[in-house]
């Protein structure tokens, strides 16, 4: 009788990012109707490269959505650790834990490529894009009114808000949250070096600075490169390429070749961002999931991984439970804990790379080339624990 009553409602979910499509997939279908708001006039998502871990992977086997996803991208089996010089620091090997743990291969993926295959496993018409949600009223009487700038207004049984780092919803669900700045700035770029035959993950750990490199399908290559700075430093931020050839010249190629098959105009540049944990994500019929709810630093590359998997357990949760609420209750209760140790560990993950004094950075990396694998494997095991339902 509860499945039957669930079932008949509509979920309206707010954001079209990756979270909020895979949702959308997942309650589509278990045979739930939903409807998806998106801000932006055409889904059109960052022209950069994206790594799904095995969790991930997993998490999209469980709503039959793997098999697809593995066709856009392209199976990563080793993730390496270098220093500037391009001497190893640390290797995981990606392949062997997933089969360890029973998860699905990591793969690397352009994030266009990704929404596609995410949008067209939808039916037709359900995301409704220039809709940017800018408020909402939440009634006694179970009705949630959604305001959007265009003026118009659309009432709902029941919210995801799947609306990013600088959620609406949880600005006002949870005014005392806010943004916390990394101390370090990134740019990202894909870039087609086929010349160029890179096959392994690597990132390159320097003083205050990286450079990641990501093969991936059809000869691209999708790089990433960080710098610490000051929040206020406007300059830093406008770098262009030749800048980024000056800041990062210490380091072994193929960075200096990347970098100089790279155009100024390809850059994206983003400030590294995350928010202290919540306590909370479920409000009566409203839920935060993905990074409105737990944004957290790319240290572990796991920010669409958690929204991935907060997707496929919410559908899990929504069918099990005996009323929204609770449902919405469920989920926040089975995915607060990892979320929140996922945004701590990639938090000091993130302060040991940009480390920039040379004494603790020569220390890091002594430690890192002598810890066995087997080590960050045990640190890291977290992360394959995973459960769904
Ligand atoms: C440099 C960098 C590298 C990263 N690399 C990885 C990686 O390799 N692997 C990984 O797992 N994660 C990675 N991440 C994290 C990942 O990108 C995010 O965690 C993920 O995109 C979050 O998905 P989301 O759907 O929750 O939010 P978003 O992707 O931010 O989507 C939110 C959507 O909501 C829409 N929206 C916002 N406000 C409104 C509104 N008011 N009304 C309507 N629509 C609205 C937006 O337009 C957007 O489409 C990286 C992040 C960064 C910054």
């Amino acid at each position: 009788m509860a499945e039957q009553m669930t079932r008949s409602r509509t979920f309206a979910i707010v954001g079209a990012g990756i979270g909020g499509l895979t949702t959308a997939i997942a309650l589509q279908r278990k045979g739930f109707k939903v409807i998806v708001f998106e801000s932006a006039r055409a889904v059109k998502p960052l022209g950069a490269g994206i790594v799904l871990a095995g969790n991930a992977m997993k998490a999209l086997q469980a709503i039959g959505m793997d098999k697809e996803v593995a066709r856009a991208g392209r199976e990563l089996k080793r993730f390496a650790i270098k220093d500037v010089k391009g001497a190893y620091l640390n290797t995981t090997d990606a392949a062997c834990i997933n089969q360890k743990y029973g998860l699905v291969n990591t793969l690397s993926l352009h994030r266009a490529g990704l929404h596609q295959v995410l949008l067209e496993a939808l039916s037709p018409g359900i995301v409704c894009l220039d809709k940017t949600c800018v408020d909402f009223k939440q009634t006694d009487q179970g009705i949630i009114e959604l305001i959007f700038a265009d003026g118009s207004t659309s009432k709902e049984e029941n919210v995801i808000a799947c609306d990013g780092i600088h959620s609406m919803f949880r600005r006002k669900l949870v005014p005392g949250s806010r943004i916390r700045y990394s101390g370090y700035t990134c740019w990202r770029s894909v870039v087609q070096s086929n010349h160029l035959c890179i096959e392994e993950a690597t990132e390159m750990w320097g003083t205050g600075k990286r450079f990641g490199i990501v093969p991936l399908s059809g000869g691209r290559v999708y790089w990433y490169a960080t710098l610490n700075a000051t929040s206020s430093d406007s300059a830093i931020r406008n770098y262009s390429i030749e800048d980024l050839v000056r800041v990062f010249s210490d380091f072994q190629n193929p960075v200096t070749k990347l970098l100089s098959i790279t155009k100024t105009d390809q850059l994206i540049q983003n400030d590294i961002s995350d928010f202290i944990p919540l306590t909370r994500y479920a409000f009566r019929n409203i839920v935060l999931t993905g990074d409105a709810a737990h944004a957290m630093t790319p240290n572990l590359g796991q920010g669409a991984c958690m929204a991935i998997e907060d997707g496929v357990t919410l559908a899990n949760c929504i069918c099990s439970g005996e009323n929204v609420e609770s449902a919405f209750r469920l989920f926040e209760s089975r995915r607060l804990k990892r979320n929140t140790r996922m945004v701590n560990a990639s938090y000091s993950l993130g302060k040991l790379a940009q480390l920039e004094n040379r004494l603790l950075t020569r220390l890091r990396n002594q430690l890192m080339r002598i810890a066995p694998e087997r080590v960050t494997e045990k640190q890291l095991g977290f992360l394959y624990d995973i459960s769904f339902s």
